[in-house]
């Protein structure tokens, strides 16, 4: 007999997500670069909206978010209805594994993407299958040639963590359509905001005309509202209600719900921060790329951030501690096989001035 409770076998193979870096080895407070936040903060209404709802603390939230889904769908023109909310998408990428694969199914996405995969895979007791990419990017064909009669999801992330890299739509659907049709396909767009407008309403259609496609979007990135962890996912009805019987009841806060509202009403804020994300990655992918003789090359990005390589002299390692002695965390990862890498959130003007001129200064070039 066991004398202690025993965790599921499954559970101890889970790796612990590791979150991005706010401190100095000795303990100083750095600006984060490390967590793809948004560095020009929240939007004012938002700020408003969230001190409101914080005095009504005692209350229970609207177990629905039927407001924020209501406004949601009357943004993008989707069904509220084909809308669930969740304390952050990392919720409902969870719940999108839990709901369709359990022990002896697999669950299917890109080397290199986002962590939470793995997780979400192991959590439900399903196999995670890591698929080779191809120069930073997922790759449609080997991802459809790994899909096997035990996969059950398939986790795609547009644009990609840690890399930045994007799929365009044509890609996206060639992906699906060569899938089962019993093959649930979760498009993780939690910085899709940051791509071309032109093409933001893709997985959306695709998710519309499709009853096995999951869009996940986050109010964590371009709306800068990481602390209150609202996320949202649109799919068919058979696909939500899934996910509506095995989340928690009173998933998103009230203040939560409130901000990430007040939030979708500020366009401004939000075309203010996709135009300062545009411009500050073109100027830090600019400067990598004059630094090219010294081994430094920037993975072509759609995200809130670019993902550096560390290919000649100079390693990664020694950039990390020379931008954390300039008072800047980046994200080193080793563990997801970018130790040659450092994926570099784009921060403010200023900051991103400092960190072009530490990696000129650590090339030996003039600031
Ligand atoms: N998907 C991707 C690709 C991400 O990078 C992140 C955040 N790191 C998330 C989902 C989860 O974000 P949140 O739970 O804050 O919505």
């Amino acid at each position: 007999m066991n004398t202690r409770p025993e965790p599921k076998e499954w559970i101890l193979g889970i790796h612990a997500y590791t979150p991005g870096k706010s401190k100095a080895s000795d303990g100083r407070a750095l600006v984060k670069l490390s967590a793809n936040e948004n560095p020009l903060g929240t939007s004012p209404a938002a700020l408003e909206a969230l001190a409101q709802a914080r005095e009504e603390a005692a209350t229970y939230p609207d177990p629905g978010s039927n407001a924020l889904r209501e406004a949601l769908g009357a943004l993008h023109g989707l069904d509220p209805q084909r809308i669930v909310c969740g304390t952050g998408s990392d919720e409902l990428l969870n719940l999108a594994a839990q709901g369709f694969a359990g022990p002896g199914d697999a669950v299917v996405f890109s080397r290199h993407s986002f962590a939470v995969y793995d997780i979400a895979a192991r959590r439900c007791g399903a196999t995670p299958v890591e698929v080779a990419d191809r120069d930073f990017t997922a790759d449609v064909d080997a991802l459809l040639g790994a899909v096997s009669d035990s996969t059950r999801v398939v986790f795609l992330a547009n644009p990609n963590n840690p890399t930045g890299t994007w799929l365009p739509p044509a890609e996206v659907a060639r992906l699906h359509a060569g899938l089962p049709r019993h093959v649930l396909l979760v498009v993780d767009e939690a910085y899709g905001e940051y791509v071309d407008p032109a093409h933001q309403r893709a997985a959306f259609d695709l998710a519309s005309a499709h009853d096995n496609v999951l869009v996940t979007r986050t109010f964590s990135k371009i709306h800068g509202l990481a602390a209150e962890r609202v996320g949202w996912a649109y799919g068919a009805p058979g696909i939500i209600d899934v996910l509506n019987r095995i989340r928690g009841p009173f998933n998103v806060t009230a203040s939560g719900q409130a901000a990430a509202l007040a939030a979708l009403g500020d366009a401004a804020f939000v075309e203010n921060s996709r135009a300062h994300n545009a411009a500050e990655r073109a100027r830090l992918a600019e400067a990598v790329a004059a630094l090219g003789n010294h081994g430094l090359r920037a993975v072509p990005s759609e995200a809130n951030f670019l993902l550096v390589l560390f290919e000649g002299e100079l390693s990664a390692e020694t950039a990390l501690e020379a931008l954390a002695e300039e008072g800047y965390a980046v994200r080193h990862l080793p563990g997801q096989g970018l130790p040659h890498a450092l994926r570099i959130t784009i921060g403010r003007s200023a900051d991103m001035d400092r960190v072009i001129a530490c990696l000129r200064k650590l090339c030996g070039e003039a600031p």
